[in-house]
């Protein structure tokens, strides 16, 4: 019998052929065709029910999403579905580079299942599924082991394009500033920098959106950029081509980018890890579902916790996948329990002095840190002088006992039901629960919705209902008096109509 792993690979190697091919425009078209009449079927979009708001003779949208990785997508077409249809959507990547999928994204392929529908609204022809039926065929779809990165990429691309969303890529939101009432957004772009007026901004802004990357206290910062680099950023690994590499971190990424240099051509790579056994279970998957979906944030502060705590300590598996492909490099060389106690420059080399059962240093040609990332409001550029006013879940959880207290996870946001930040003093701009985080951030707040696949809807429809419900309430006299003036007589041309009098309140 053949096991689990190995056909998996079998799969994985027929997947690998099918999808050199380009995706059939014919079968595209004809699915386009099929989502214009499934929106047609749904009546949508809805018209724009928001009053539009000047200031000073300018229009404020009424969102801006900052981000068009799945999540910014997600939010921008649930709010245009609800009838919001005056947002932006500002992407500081160009197009195809959205996300880490096609830029520092190293794995072969998705760690997550293919069936997994991703943002579509709940409408089948926006599936993952129906775009890569329409693309490559029934057979190519029946013999996908899992999805590869561009292909995860190209379906989020034609998602952003049939839904025509109003996306400006090469636009990087640099500030985010109260403005009586509404949010004021820097933006750079090609042009020269631009200021946009907002009712509500979405942070659709992805894995380090929330913090930033992690870079542990340990490494010496003088190694940067010629002998070091970090995982989640642009590594040139050509330049690595018959040289030695030490490489921190025990997670995917650090496993991902091991293969990928001895796949480029690096001679050699250590791995070092700090844990004596990998996590064996995917607890993030395990808490996964419509339950943890969309009942997480109803939990209490201190289950949420408690809960955030247990999967900090589990942390999750590197899928077996990727220890395969860094195994069968010859070159590869993985230390378990060896932590790190510094990294610094020694000549042209990189001296890495090692903890554990064997204390020692080892020189190696270059480094790479695979840490991950931090999740502070404190180090989100974006949010300027609001930062320092945004609750976290240290202002929640600061009595809890010792063995409940975890540094890398109290600086998480504490969002609202919808998202926003909250303020931690009275000192908070109010505008400041007009700004909502839709990334990894909100972990702690409203489980894995806005970080990871499987949840993807959820956030973006939770994230839209906030932003109506807010307007609703904010526009409400003058929705009111537009509900008196709406004058459109039903029984004209029965015996029963009588003509208008005068206007009433109701
Ligand atoms: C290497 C890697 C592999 C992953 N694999 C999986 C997986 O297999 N399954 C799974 O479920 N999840 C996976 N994830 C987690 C998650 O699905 C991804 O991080 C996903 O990209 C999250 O989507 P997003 O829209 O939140 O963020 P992103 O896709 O990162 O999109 C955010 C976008 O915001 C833009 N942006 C950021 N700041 C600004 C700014 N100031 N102005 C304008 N634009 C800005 C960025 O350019 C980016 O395009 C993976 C994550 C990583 C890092």
């Amino acid at each position: 019998m053949i096991p689990a792993t190995q056909q998996s690979f079998r799969s994985m190697n027929q997947t690998m052929r099918i999808e050199t091919r380009a995706p059939d425009p014919a079968g595209l078209a004809a699915l386009e065709a099929q989502v214009a009449r499934d929106l047609e079927m749904l009546n949508l979009p809805p018209r724009n029910w928001v009053p539009p708001l000047f200031r000073d003779r300018t229009a404020a949208l009424d969102a801006v999403v900052v981000g068009a990785g799945m999540n910014g997508i997600a939010a921008a077409g649930a709010l245009i579905f609800r009838g919001m249809p005056n947002i932006a959507v500002l992407e500081a990547a160009g197009p195809g580079q959205e996300g880490p999928w096609c830029t520092t994204a190293r794995m072969d392929t998705l760690r997550s299942p293919k069936t997994l529908p991703g943002p579509c609204f709940g409408i089948p022809s926006l599936t993952f599924r129906a775009w890569y039926v329409a693309s490559f065929g029934v057979e190519a779809w029946e013999g996908l082991y899992k999805i590869f990165n561009r292909t995860w990429q190209d379906y989020l691309g034609w998602v952003q394009r049939v839904l025509k969303l109003p996306l400006s890529h090469f636009s990087r939101v640099t500030r985010i500033a109260p403005a009586d009432g509404l949010l004021r957004l820097t933006v750079e772009q090609p042009e020269g920098e631009r200021h946009l007026l907002a009712r509500h901004v979405v942070l659709a802004t992805g894995r380090a959106g929330a913090g930033g990357l992690d870079l542990p206290d340990f490494v010496d910062r003088a190694l940067f950029p010629d002998l070091a680099a970090l995982a989640p950023q642009p590594i040139d690994f050509e330049a690595l081509r018959g040289r030695s590499v030490g490489i921190i971190g025990g997670g995917a990424s650090a496993w991902d980018n091991a293969a990928t240099a001895l796949e480029r051509g690096a001679a050699r790579v250590d791995l070092y890890v700090r844990r004596a056994v990998l996590p064996q279970v995917n607890k993030g998957r395990g808490s996964t579902g419509p339950h943890y979906h969309n009942a997480y944030d109803a939990l209490s502060d201190e289950e949420r916790w408690k809960l955030a705590v247990y999967l900090h300590d589990e942390q999750a598996p590197v899928p077996h996948e990727t220890v395969h492909r860094a195994l069968r490099q010859p070159g590869f060389h993985v230390h378990l329990a060896t932590p790190t106690r510094a990294a610094r420059r020694d000549g042209n080399q990189v001296a890495i002095d090692l903890g554990g059962g064997n204390p020692r240093e080892e020189r190696r040609d270059f480094l790479i840190v695979a840490t991950g990332f931090s999740v502070d409001p404190l180090h989100v550029p974006e949010l300027g002088d609001f930062a320092p006013h945004v609750r976290r879940w240290i202002d929640v959880i600061g009595d809890a006992p010792p063995e409940l207290r975890r540094r890398e996870i109290e600086t998480f946001p504490v969002l609202g039901p919808g998202f926003e930040l909250q303020p931690r003093d009275a000192a908070a701009p109010p505008e400041l629960e007009k700004i909502h985080l839709v990334n990894y951030g909100a972990h702690l707040s409203h489980g894995g919705i806005a970080s990871d696949i499987p949840g993807v809807m959820v956030a973006g429809e939770r994230v839209a209902d906030a932003v109506l419900r807010a307007l609703f309430v904010a526009e409400f006299p003058a929705i009111r008096q537009a509900l008196v003036e709406y004058d459109e007589p039903e029984l004209l041309g029965t015996p029963f109509h009588v003509p208008k009098t005068g206007a009433s309140d109701g």
